[in-house]
């Protein structure tokens, strides 16, 4: 344990194992920097009082695997090493034995500068030697850890469910496993245990929960990768509070595994709510919301500005931005993204002089202080008419364009200055729930409703009246299918969504109801989910629950960069395991066993 030796240990005699992270050679002093998981022992062998060892060592290298017999001695004052536990002894060499050498290496796990992520990948045995690698592989085992252990107190099993399996409809790609057997027939590798974890709860596993590798096809992003881990969980007749509650409390372990202490429980807000005020469904509540100030302007201010009246006009505000260069302001003006006619005002000082009594309502009504960066937000004159709200919603899809393009361009800039409101620092954790999610969207592509989350959401017990009359109309992207709520939430941490899940659908006539609401036929519906349509005639309980990203929570925890830096083995962008080099052609022997032929 080479981290383990303390100045009481002073006067012992200890074996460490271990690797040559660093030697310095001062000629008739060797010290070597002996590693292993638990940390770096400084080793140190002399001519002067063990000639034929500090001999032996001279061929020492970097990343050598030597075992090192020794006493532990005190070094003198002036050589402590404040910055490592072991910093205050050293461990003279009685004797040294090679137990095995190393090439010399593309990196050094000791290097401070890092070296392309690529080599890094492709030496990954090497870069997880690092320090910080190795910190993020402990902080993962850990957290799981908590998680395991505050589930499994709280009554909850952990059940294992098929990787070969069949289609489930999260809305990725599948990967794909052929059938030897069967030729011309594939398993796909589940993209979540969902149906699996449903019929649990129709076999009377009434808390179930599983830390389990998911995998989708999909473009990846920096942050995605195609295989992921998900904690997974479903209970049986929760309310959405019961399963909230559970998911704050493994937060809490997993956050305290990590050494960070989190209060619960959570804000709640509803989906619409979340989009007039921070024009995103995961707000990231670091940062004031949106001021609407569209009463702040007289009627004929709106027309000279040529905003339409009926449409929200919002102030973005960031804290301590301080005044703007003309050069920055335009800077400012790039980062947003106008969706359905928003048009944006950033620069506050010509409201102020052409407006002055609308600017001073604006500074009062967001309180704003003088060095704070107010940018505006509004619907341009040409924008289409408002439509009517629909029954028990807040927002309407022109509402939404305004919200939604003002909602990006709070996130861009406060990014941008992110140095100057200094609100985004390492441990400021704010979570929310996000409920009441829209059950389906327009796929103006295929022209279908989809199922926001997944099509076993239960809808809304108000708006089923909305769901029957919807169905009549599955093709009309106004039909009263917008306006039908989901019993969906998504947990939500400073701006990022950590996990989504719903309360289920446990009756098989609203079951098909989805499914025809998405577009899907009868005979369609039977043959990719028939099997699952008849488990629910048995005697379903009522159920829900939920599935956050461990490697998401890991990577915040650890405060890493990307996904990749908790994952020991990820992937590139391009999906690609550049150690084992995969994936690879096969052989034909084998393709022609599995009946399949590449096309060239
Ligand atoms: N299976 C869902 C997902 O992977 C989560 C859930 O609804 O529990 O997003």
């Amino acid at each position: 344990m080479c981290g383990a030796l303390r100045a009481a240990d002073a006067g012992k005699q200890a074996v460490l194992m271990g690797w040559v992270n660093r030697r310095r050679d001062l000629g008739s002093i060797l010290f070597v920097d002996l590693r292993d998981r638990t940390g770096i022992t400084q080793v140190v062998l002399n001519r002067e009082s063990n000639a034929a060892v500090r001999d032996k060592a001279d061929v020492l290298r970097n990343e050598y695997v030597i075992a090192v017999l020794g006493t532990v001695k005190r070094r003198d004052a002036d050589t402590v090493n404040k910055n490592i536990p072991t910093g205050e002894v050293e461990l003279v060499a009685d004797d040294i034995r090679i137990l095995n050498e190393s090439k010399l290496p593309p990196f050094l796990p000791s290097d401070t500068a890092l070296s392309n992520e690529e080599t890094r990948l492709k030496y990954r045995y090497l870069d997880l030697r690092r320090d910080a690698m190795q910190f993020n592989i402990e902080t993962r085992h850990k957290v799981a850890k908590a998680i395991r252990d505050y589930l499994s107190a709280q009554g909850f099993f952990e059940i294992e469910t098929p990787f070969m399996t069949r289609s489930t409809p999260e809305g990725a790609r599948d990967y794909l496993v052929p059938s030897r057997v069967q030729p011309g027939t594939f398993y796909a590798l589940p993209q979540s245990p969902q149906l699996f974890k449903q019929i649990l709860m129709i076999s009377g596993f009434d808390k179930y929960f599983q830390i389990v590798r998911c995998f989708r096809d999909e473009d990846l992003r920096a942050d995605r990768q195609p295989e992921f881990t998900q904690i997974d969980l479903e209970m049986s007749f929760p309310q959405p509070e019961r399963v909230w509650e559970v998911v704050e409390g493994f937060l809490k372990a997993a956050f305290r595994a990590a050494g960070f202490e989190i209060k619960a429980p959570f804000p709640r807000m509803d989906y619409d709510e979340a989009i007039r005020q921070y024009g995103i469904d995961k707000p990231d509540l670091r940062l004031p919301p949106f001021t609407d100030v569209r009463d702040c302007f007289a009627p004929e201010n709106l027309q000279q500005l040529a905003v339409n009246p009926s449409l929200p006009v919002v102030a973005i505000r960031i804290p301590k931005v301080g005044e703007l260069s003309r050069k920055e302001r335009d800077e400012i003006k790039p980062l947003f993204v106008s969706k359905g006619g928003a048009k944006v005002f950033e620069d506050f000082k010509r409201i102020e002089k052409n407006f002055a009594a609308a600017a001073t309502k604006i500074v009062q009504k967001s309180g704003a202080a003088p060095d704070d960066l107010i940018v505006i937000v509004a619907g341009s004159a040409q924008t289409g008419e408002q439509t009517a709200l629909p029954p028990h919603r807040k927002v309407t899809p022109a509402e939404l364009s305004i919200y939604a393009s003002a909602g990006l361009l709070r996130l861009a800039v406060a990014q941008k200055y992110a140095e100057r409101h200094k609100g985004f620092q390492r441990g400021d954790f704010r979570f929310l729930w996000v409920t009441n999610f829209p059950m389906f969207e327009w796929d103006e592509g295929d022209k279908t409703w989809m199922a926001a989350h997944h099509p076993f959401t239960s809808p809304h017990e108000q708006d089923m009246t909305l769901l029957e009359s919807g169905v009549e109309s599955v093709r009309d992207p106004h039909s009263s299918l917008s306006a039908v709520r989901a019993l969906a939430y998504d947990v939500v941490l400073n701006g990022t969504e950590l996990g989504s899940g719903s309360i289920r659908i446990h009756r098989q006539d609203i079951q098909r109801k989805i499914f025809r609401a998405l577009g899907m036929s009868e005979e369609e519906a039977k043959s990719r989910f028939g099997f699952f349509l008849e488990a629910l005639e048995y005697g379903t309980p009522p159920h829900g629950g939920i599935a956050l990203g461990l490697d998401r929570i890991v990577m915040i925890l650890a405060g890493a960069e990307s996904l990749r830096e908790v994952i020991p083995f990820p992937k590139t962008a391009r999906a690609v395991d550049l150690m084992v080099d995969a994936p690879t052609p096969v052989s034909d022997a084998q393709l022609r066993e599995l009946g399949i032929a590449v096309k060239k």
